[in-house]
Parts: C-alpha cells; structure tokens; sequence
C-alpha cells in the first residue's frame, strides 16, 4: 500500500542473499517481505527493510532486494500511465562492495524466467 496515497502496488520481490553459514528456509524469506509489505509504504524504503532486516537476521554475507511494482495510484490517477513498472534495489554488504557478485545477483533476479 502507497503511503501517500492509500493505493495498492502490486509486483514481485526478488530476494537474493549470501549465508556465512547459516541458510534459512524460503518461507521465511516471503514472511518477512509480507511483513514490511502489508504496512503503508514507499517502495524505496519497503525494499530498503527488507535488505536490513535479512542482512541483520541472517548474519549474511550480502543480501540484495529488487522489487518491481505497478503503482494503481500511477494508472488510476493524474498521470494514467497504465502498465509502468518501478523497479527499486537495495544492495547491501558484498552485493555493495564486489561488483562480480552485484552483477551477477542482478543477472539472476532479473532475468527472463520469473
Ligand atoms: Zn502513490
């Protein structure tokens, strides 16, 4: 939900991490972006908690967060830019740092099969 203007957005989150060790399970994964979600939020900031939250959690090594969205507040309202995609990413730890290993998570998570 778009915290300005009280309209769904609606797309997918892709999530990618690096584990010191510790792998988590996948459902844990979409509960904690349901969780951030389910709030009034901006995209910006949505896919920015969701990278601390598991950087934080998981002790990883990286953890990198693409979100694409369409915003009913974009198609619905003054610019009726029907089918407009934002794209937003959070980068953290080796995701940030290694260009190779931020290349090749944004390769993965963008990427044609989804
Ligand atoms: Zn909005």
């Amino acid at each position: 939900m778009c915290e300005h203007h009280l309209l769904p957005f609606m797309g997918h989150a892709h999530v990618a991490y690096i584990p010191r060790g510790k792998v988590v399970g996948l459902s844990k994964l979409a509960r904690i972006v349901e969780a951030f979600a389910r709030r009034p939020q901006l995209q910006e900031r949505l896919t920015l908690q969701i990278a601390e939250m598991l950087m934080t959690n998981l002790d990883a090594k990286g953890v990198g967060v693409i979100i694409e969205a369409t915003h009913t507040c974009m198609t619905i309202r003054g610019v009726k830019k029907p089918g407009a995609v934002m794209v937003t990413s959070a980068m953290l730890g080796i995701f940030r740092s290694n260009l190779a290993t931020r290349t090749e998570a944004v390769n993965l998570l963008t990427g044609g099969n989804r």
